[in-house]
Formats: structure tokens, sequence, C-alpha cells
């Protein structure tokens, strides 16, 4: 048996189970630094989803038969599978979604119609994705409300000490990233959802960029809204979770309706059901959460604490490597960091890095990373972000670090 790196992983064996990564590149071993953007999938789930389809595929709820059966057990397992993962107090207040974004929207769509009017206040933050600025936006415009946002300093942490004076009587709803996919910047998100808590201001967290790397646990936090995706977090996409308290989920109207959302139908009339079956409208991606399901299980087995570890070390080795080169400047450099590193090279364009290192078989993200407003914040035009998981190594940074060198003498 391999060593054990001393964060508690056997790297080697983790490799092993990603396929995608043993392929070449431009002539070179891939090395994916793209993670943020989406994660590579373990052979286990994308088994998962084989098995589905060549074993029992079938839909789900009101089928007697067999195959039937077995997808609609395999299905609802996977949401105990989730809520367990991130400690929800009941699977039932666990939702299926397609991803984030299709979670947020959600809210602002059921959340908004029902509580949100003229002159109320939405609170996001400067560093949101714009899937998490976009939904309020729209609703703010429709309900004539004002979008206000917590600004963040020179280092990418918000400036919590202007938090209390912008949740005012007028806030509807405060939503805020867990972790920042640009800077990499991890909020301290239990002090922000219990400062609007003491105001009666429901939270919504877009963790897109918290699961897959630190242990949320929903019972701790006690945000009313918590939403991920399934993609950057080992599993496929088109799957997502929107974590949300039942008393919400209770008042809220359908956001869309049709089968599977019904206790009983008339032509007059239509009861809705309890729970998550009220926000699964349709034939909902069955193999997609079982297979997040198997993701949440290799997630597991790796131990969240080993892998937050093993990624800091990551994150530290990069960040001390990259601070090497004088011409470059890191983006967000909070304390607290998971995941994720943004940085420039002088003057050159992001665009230029990226496809000279991808030339040498190294993927990374360069651009606005959806956060257009950030870099106008920061007066930039975008980034290169290098974002990392489980499978990456110390070797692979080195490599970059040589490749990255390489491309400044060409570029400069
Ligand atoms: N929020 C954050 C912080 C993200 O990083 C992303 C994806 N880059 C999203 C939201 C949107 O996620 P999805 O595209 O999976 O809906």
């Amino acid at each position: 048996m391999e060593a054990l790196d001393k964060t508690g992983i056997d790297i080697s064996a983790v490799r092993k189970q990603f396929p995608i990564l043993s392929q070449s590149v431009n002539g070179r071993t891939l090395i994916y630094f793209d993670n943020g953007a989406t994660t590579q999938k373990p052979q286990r789930v994308i088994n998962a989803i084989v098995e589905y389809y060549s074993s029992y595929n079938s839909n789900i709820h009101r089928g007697v038969h067999t195959l039937s059966q077995v997808a609609t057990r395999k299905y609802d397992a996977a949401r105990a599978t989730v809520s367990s993962f991130i400690n929800a107090v009941d699977p039932s207040w666990v939702i299926f979604t397609k991803g984030t974004t299709d979670s947020i929207n959600l809210i602002a769509t059921c959340y908004g119609n029902k509580f949100v009017n003229e002159g109320d206040e939405i609170l996001i933050t400067s560093m949101e994705h714009h899937s998490n600025i976009l939904p309020w936006q729209e609703l703010c415009h429709r309900k004539k409300a004002v979008l206000k946002v917590l600004p963040v300093d020179d280092n990418g942490v918000l400036k919590y000490e202007e938090l209390d004076a912008l949740l005012t009587s007028r806030t509807k709803l405060f939503a805020c990233a867990h972790v920042s996919n640009t800077l990499g910047t991890v909020n301290d998100v239990k002090r922000l959802v219990d400062a609007a808590h003491t105001k009666n201001i429901p939270v919504l967290i877009d963790g897109a960029q918290a699961v897959p790397h630190l242990k949320v646990d929903m019972m701790e936090l006690n945000a009313d809204f918590y939403c991920f995706s399934g993609h950057k977090m080992y599993g496929p996409t088109g799957i997502g979770v929107l974590y949300a308290n039942e008393k919400w989920l209770d008042v809220f109207d359908v956001y869309q309706s049709g089968g599977g959302t019904i206790r009983l139908v008339t032509f007059d009339k239509t009861e809705y059901a309890e729970g998550p079956h009220k926000f699964e409208a349709g034939t909902p991606n069955i193999e997609g959460a079982i297979a997040l399901a198997e993701a949440v299980n290799f997630m597991q087995e790796t131990g969240i604490p080993n892998l937050s570890r093993y990624e800091h070390e990551l994150l530290e080795h990069a960040t001390a490597r990259l601070n090497e080169i004088a011409e470059v400047k890191i983006i967000g450099t909070a304390p607290c960091k998971a995941g994720v590193i943004s940085f420039n090279v002088g003057n050159i364009h992001p665009f230029d890095i990226g496809t000279l290192l991808d030339k040498q078989g190294i993927a990374v993200r360069t651009g606005h990373h959806c956060t257009q407003p950030l870099m106008q914040c920061y007066g930039i035009q975008g980034t290169v972000r290098m974002s990392f998981a489980v499978y990456n190594t110390k070797e692979e940074i080195d490599v970059f670090i040589d490749a990255l060198k390489k491309a400044i003498k060409i570029l400069s």
C-alpha cells in the first residue's frame, strides 16, 4: 500500500480513481487546475450513472414494478445521503435542483414573489457570482425593490463592520457566498447568519465553492437556505441541492407546477404535496441524484478534514511559489481561504497566459469568473485562476510554476 500523506490521504490511490487524469493534453500529462468551474469524476460516480441506465432505468415514485421501486429507493436514499452529509435537520429539507443557479432562482422567485415589495431591500456582497446577483437584481426590478451591497476590502475580506448598517428594517433577505469562487475567501457565514437573524432577516448562503472543500453543517449554521452544485464536488452536472428550512417550504407557492408536486388534482384546483416533492416538478434527474450520493460517499471515505487539510497545503505551496515570481500579483489575500488562487502577471492579459499554459497541458480558468462587479471593484478585467481538488499535487504545482515562468518569458 502507498504511504499515506501526512494529511491522511493516499494521494496516488485517490488519483487512480479518476480516469481522465491519466490522459495527455497537447502532448503532456493533463494538469487540471480548473476545479472551481467543475471537478473531474471518480470512476465510482461514472459507474453509478452507467449502472442506472444498464440495470434499473425507470421512472420513480408511483411505480409498482420492480425497476421503478429500485430506482425510487435509490433516489430517496440519495436524498438521505446528502442530508446526513450536510447534517441537515431532516432529509425533507433537501430539494434536488439543477444546481446552485437553479436553487437561487427558486428562492428569488418563491420568496421574492411572496415577501418582497416596493421599497424593500435585498442585501448581497461585492464578491458574489453572477448566479447570486442576477436573480436578486431581476427580483428588485420586478418588485421595485433595492439591491444593496456589502463591500469587500483590498485583501478580499468582507467589511463586516458595515454589515449592521446595511441590515435595515427594509432588508428582506441577505444572500452571500460561503467561499468566493474568484478570491477563495472563506466568509464567516456563521457570524453573517447570526447578525441577520438578530434582526429577523432570512439568509441564503451560496455554498457552491464551500461544499467541495469544507465540512458544512446545516444544524450549526442555521441558514434559511443553502445552495450547492453536484458537478463541483465530484458529482455529475445537472444536479444540485437547495437546503431550505421547512418553515419557508410550507408557506411558499410552487416554483414550477406539474407532475410529482401534487397530492390531489381536480379541474378546479390542486392540493400540493408537502416537503421537497412540492418543488421537484416533473421527472427529476434520477441518475444525477444517485451519482451525487456516490460523490458524497467518495468525499466521506476520503474524509472531509483530510481533504481540507490536504487542499490547504496545496494552497499554501502554490501561494508561496507564486510569490517567488516578482511580476505576479495575487488577487485575494484573505487570511482564511479555500481552494482558489487568482492572480495577474504585470500587464499580460490572463487569456494569453491561459492559452500558453494549455499548450503545456495545464488547465486554468481566465477571465472575470462570472464576478464582473468584483472585477470592477478591483479595477481589473480578469485574472488567471487556479483552483484545486483533492487529486492535485504539489508536483503539479511545481510543473505549473515552470510553465508559468516560460509563458511570462514569451509574453514579456
Ligand atoms: N456560485 C458560485 C460561488 C460559483 O462558483 C458558481 C459556479 N462557478 C455558481 C454559483 C453557479 O453554479 P452552477 O453553474 O453550478 O449553477
